[in-house]
């Protein structure tokens, strides 16, 4: 079992080897690269990326694009948002990442219907990616905000009825359910294998606001209660992502003792 952490942020290609030295230099482990707005790194760009990470030992992940709807209405949206992901995927392929994590969507009026469309939609992605031999895994993440798709109820049944992977945001579950019951969430969350948000959040009523600095406290009450049994990767997205994950580094070593 290991617990590894990272920024969610690389930068340009053109100084992404150098950056990688350096998250390593931390003892940074893992990278999740932003196609937040859109997918910058072209196909040919990938080996330069894929060779270093491999060299330094770092887990690469992808985030996909925010203005993605896999419960969208009109079905050419939801089409796009196929797409969107499936061009994630493929760079995400080449690059030998772990996971192209994706807000899966909104609620229509039937939060059932919501689930099963999106559900349709996860299906038929991993049946692309299937049919194109990838080995890629899509892991659609667990959102603040009420009335947005993505409770940890409804994020662990896709997991379990589709096979695709997750991510456990706690920043959001926090925002979401004004607490974090970390047992529910090992419960709800058995595979070996975790991919996690992880930040300092202000939050309200409805949910999340924004993301802020992670303190120290929030750090070790995520780590002295996170399944040790599992291989957890940990992405930081505070403002202050890089120091925020050295930080959670430093904690996390110091527990060990
Ligand atoms: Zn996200």
């Amino acid at each position: 079992m290991a617990v590894i952490f990272g920024p969610a942020g690389l930068g340009p290609v053109k100084t992404s080897a150098k950056i990688l030295s350096q998250y390593n230099s931390h003892g940074l482990k893992a990278c999740e690269i932003a196609f937040t707005y859109n997918c910058y790194i072209k196909p040919p760009e990938t080996p330069l990326i894929r060779e270093k990470a491999k060299e330094l030992g770092i887990d690469l992940s992808i985030h996909a694009q925010y203005w993605v709807n896999l419960n969208a209405k009109e079905e050419e949206k939801r089409e796009a948002t196929k797409k969107r992901i499936l061009q994630c995927c493929e760079i995400g392929e080449l690059l030998e990442a772990k996971v192209v994590v994706f807000h899966p969507g909104y609620y229509t009026d039937n939060k059932e219907d919501s689930y099963q469309t999106i559900k349709k939609g996860v299906k038929e992605i991993m049946e692309e990616i299937k049919k194109r031999g990838w080995k890629i895994k899509i892991a659609p993440e667990t959102m603040g905000k009420i009335n947005v798709f993505g409770s940890m109820e409804e994020i662990s049944r896709l997991a379990k009825e589709t096979g695709c992977s997750f991510c456990i945001d706690f920043a959001h579950i926090l925002a979401r359910d004004k607490k974090i019951d970390y047992k529910k969430i090992e419960n709800l969350f058995p595979q070996e294998e975790w991919h996690v948000h992880f930040s300092g959040i202000v939050y309200g009523e409805k949910g999340e606001k924004h993301h802020i600095t992670t303190t120290k406290e929030a750090w070790k009450e995520l780590l002295k209660n996170i399944p040790l049994k599992k291989n957890i990767r940990i992405i930081n997205e505070s403002p202050s992502m890089i120091d925020d994950s050295i930080e959670g580094l430093n904690i996390w070593k110091k527990m060990q003792f």
